[in-house]
């Protein structure tokens, strides 16, 4: 039986799902579970971003850099004195339908091996595809970038945002935007299709750390909305257990058309800011609207911050998948 919507129907709000760390004595906490650092393609460390964070009044942060935690622990150090929760999270690039999409896992275990080992994966491919959109754009005329981004990237990961900021800098195209418009999206010069986690790994990643597993800023991917149904119908059934429904990259008719597929396929409800730095002005730390009505937050459910219960969840809901696909 298709488990996850009637286990999600009957989890409670817990108490100890509040973080217990806001600032103002009766106000309910402030959440924001998507950021990045210096670790991915953020401009911050995570010492910056934390203090940015807690100048922002954010009381929950989660740090979700792309494909790697190598953030965590100093954002965890910094987190502890200022009374602020920090929540280890991720964000995997997933391939699905030959589309990419990005699953956050939240309150996953920074040592679990299992995650740290499917990262490793995703970033080695991560180096070849750099180097590949370098000889591509080289290709198209404009040397260098591969450089220029690794440059960047300061021995991070590097991302489509780093050779965008290459680009800008040289002059090449007027912001990051128009980078990646002109150069670095399908049928452009430095475009380099994904080959990512596929969906299962992802979630048996997560499940293996621990983690809630929500799919990012699900308004973003250009789906159909029969499309993006069946995403979430599929990631339900592979555990996943929410959908960003309000996010930094959402307009407010994303986030209530979000906010209804959520309630329609029984998930939670995540919100996150997406910052990645102080360059971008309309993406601002903790700044989010509330969920709309009716939706339940990840932060509500009994399984939050509960490795135990979140590892249960993904095993019970992808061995209800396999029966069935049995049958
Ligand atoms: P990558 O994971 O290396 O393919 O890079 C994806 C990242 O590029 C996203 O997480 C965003 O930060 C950034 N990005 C993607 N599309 C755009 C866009 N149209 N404008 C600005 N940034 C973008
Ligand atoms: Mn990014
Ligand atoms: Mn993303
Ligand atoms: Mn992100």
């Amino acid at each position: 039986m298709p488990a996850s919507a009637e286990t999600l129907m009957i989890m409670r709000i817990s108490p100890a799902g509040a973080a217990g760390c806001c600032r103002i004595a009766g106000m309910s906490p402030r959440y924001d579970l998507h950021s990045h650092s210096l670790a991915s393609d953020g401009t911050l460390s995570p010492a910056a971003l934390v203090a940015a964070a807690h100048a922002a009044a954010v009381d929950v942060l989660a740090l979700t850099d792309h494909d790697t935690m190598a953030g965590i622990a100093a954002a965890t150090e910094c987190a502890r004195p200022l009374g602020m929760q920090l929540v280890p999270g991720v964000e995997i690039s997933v391939s699905w339908r030959s589309q990419t999409v990005h699953v956050l896992g939240l309150g996953v275990d920074p040592d679990c091996e299992t995650l740290l080992a499917g990262l490793a994966g995703l970033r080695a491919f991560r180096d070849w595809r750099a180097e590949e959109i370098g000889r591509r754009l080289a290709r198209a005329g404009i040397g260098g970038c591969y450089e220029g981004a690794r440059q960047l990237a300061q021995g991070s990961i590097v991302s489509r945002t780093h050779f965008a900021h290459h680009l800008v800098a040289r002059g090449h195209a007027a912001s990051v935007r128009d980078v990646f418009k002109r150069f670095l999206v399908n049928n452009k010069p430095g475009y380099v299709a994904g080959q990512w986690a596929d969906l299962e790994a992802a979630m048996s990643w997560i499940a293996a750390a621990g983690g809630m597993a929500v799919i990012a800023h699900p308004a973003r991917y250009n789906m159909t909305a029969s499309k993006l149904r069946r995403l979430a119908g599929e990631f339900r059934e592979c555990g996943g257990a929410g959908l960003e429904v309000v996010s930094g990259s959402h307009t407010r008719d994303n986030t209530i058309a979000m906010a209804a597929l959520c309630r329609n396929e029984g998930m939670l409800a995540s919100t996150g800011s997406d910052y990645h730095g102080p360059e971008n002005p309309w993406v601002r730390l903790g700044e989010l609207a509330a969920l709309p009505a009716g939706c339940r937050a990840v932060w509500e459910s009994e399984h939050w911050l509960n490795p135990a219960a979140c590892r249960q969840f993904i095993s019970n809901q992808a061995r209800g998948t396999r029966i069935r696909q049995a049958d």
